[in-house]
Formats: structure tokens, sequence, C-alpha cells
């Protein structure tokens, strides 16, 4: 199966243009969750910035052992106002990671 990691990432960053200017502080990121080539599911950041995008896309879904995790914005590893999204990452046993420079639009 050919994979285009393109276009899992420009769903994230369209989700993230959506959810523009409704996350605070925090940069508006998306999250699209692949497994054997079909969008399993989605997140972006919340309201005022918790919890991240990743943490909304992943915490939902029951088993998505091997799945590819694609993001706008390399995931969280530091305790801040929300757990470390790598923590949910790693217990969902998310198998494959892409993430791309967030641009600036995205930041504020
Ligand atoms: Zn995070």
């Amino acid at each position: 199966m050919i994979i285009n990691h393109n276009y899992y990432l420009d769903l994230a960053f369209q989700l993230a243009e959506r959810n523009l200017g409704q996350t605070g502080l925090n940069p508006s990121v998306g999250t699209v969750v692949v497994k054997n080539g079909t969008v399993i599911s989605f997140g972006v950041t919340s309201i005022n910035g918790k919890p991240h995008s990743e943490f909304n896309a992943l915490n939902k879904l029951k088993n998505c052992s091997g799945a590819s995790l694609y993001t706008t914005l390399e995931p969280c590893v530091h305790f801040g106002r929300t757990p470390p999204c790598v923590n949910i990452i790693i217990k969902k046993k998310i198998n494959g990671l892409q993430t791309r420079h967030l641009e600036k639009k995205f930041i504020y």
C-alpha cells in the first residue's frame, strides 16, 4: 500500500486552519489518525488550548494500535496545563508519527 503522508498532513492542516482563533494562547493544531489507509479519528486543539489536539484525536479511540498519527506540530513532551501528549501516543501504541513545521499563521 502506498501511503501519501502529505495527503494526511494536509488534512491535519485544514483542521488546524478551521480552528484558528479558538485556542487562546496555544497554537491551533490539527491531528489525523490513520490505520490501514483509513482516517479513524481526528482532533483539534480545544477552546483556550486544552486538551491538546493529539489527546482529542486519540482519547476517544478504543483500539488504534499500529495506527499512524499526522499532526501539525511536534507533540509536547512536558507537563504544562495538560499532561504531555507523548504519553497518550505511547499508551495507544501509535506506530508512526508524521509532522511538518508549523506555519506561522497558526501561532499567535
Ligand atoms: Zn500536547
